[in-house]
């Protein structure tokens, strides 16, 4: 709750999108149709852009469901959607609780109605982190459930109520996913594991701290090989973070608020027009 409203607004992921290109006051994100062909992935995580061949995360399978259908996208690269289902079944398989699935991206990808640039080319999944035991959500409640937090209000550690190992194995698993090429993560939650992963923490190098992120991680899977128009990110800085560039999202904790800047999203590739404006 202390991170200025100027800097959320300049959040990566949830910087306001005024109007989704395909009508996203026509039936909602979930109910556009897939462009079909090969797979062509246009843009990248910080330009946002779109994707043809996109498939879609059913609503539900062994160790996950989505939820906020009403809300959210669940279409991605073929790679995207079956790294979730093996995720989701290696969580099962560790005695996890089912995961709850939110954005993915839409069937076109481009901008989602809630914001997100970043989950526009069908490479981004928000799966929750709170692993305490419960049973799955029951399907008259899917819309309706909201993600725990992790982290305590006033954003300088995780929540003892909510964190334990098993978010740490979670997170451990999701890294070991093929094709990850980063997972955000709220600073508070990126800190509890530089403290508290012992043995092996080469992973802790996909795991970065980002603004939000207190209820869900954002899993980011790389560009498919072949995929020349998809804009892959440099990775990210050698090391496993647990450094000065961790401490500084601690220091602007303290830092007075800025003013609020207006964000105005890039320009989409201009080949997604023809792809989007076919999904209104
Ligand atoms: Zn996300």
């Amino acid at each position: 709750m202390n991170i200025p409203r100027a800097a959320a607004l300049l959040m990566l992921t949830t910087v306001a999108v005024s109007a989704a290109p395909g009508g996203s006051g026509s039936g909602g994100p979930a109910l556009s149709s897939p462009a079909m062909g090969p797979l062509h992935i246009i843009g990248g995580p910080a330009t946002g852009g779109c994707i043809t061949g996109a498939v879609r995360l059913p609503s539900q399978g062994p160790g996950f469901q989505t939820i906020h259908l009403d809300r959210s996208a669940f279409w991605g690269a073929p790679q995207t959607i079956a790294n979730l289902e093996r995720l989701g079944q290696e969580a099962a398989a560790a005695g996890l609780p089912t995961l709850l699935v939110e954005d993915i991206s839409r069937a076109r990808g481009g901008p989602l109605p809630g914001g997100h640039v970043s989950h526009q080319i069908g490479l981004d999944a928000d799966v929750g982190l709170d692993m305490r035991p419960r049973p799955p959500i029951v399907l008259a409640n899917l819309n309706g459930t909201e993600l725990r937090s992790l982290v305590r209000p006033d954003q300088r550690d995780v929540d003892p109520s909510v964190w334990s190992p098993r978010e740490i194995t979670l997170l451990h698993m999701a890294a070991n996913l093929p094709d990850v090429d980063r997972i955000l993560v709220n600073p508070a939650i990126k800190q509890a594991l530089c403290r508290e992963v012992t043995g092996d923490r080469h992973w802790l190098h996909l795991i970065r701290p980002w603004y939000g992120h207190a209820a869900h991680m954002h899993i980011r899977f790389r560009c498919p090989a072949g995929q020349a128009d998809c804009v892959q990110a440099p990775p990210p800085p050698a090391g496993d973070g647990c450094d000065a560039t961790l401490q500084w999202w601690f220091d602007q904790l303290n830092a007075p608020p800025k003013p609020e800047v207006p964000h105005v999203p890039p320009p989409l590739p201009a080949a997604c027009t023809a792809i989007l404006g076919e999904a209104g």
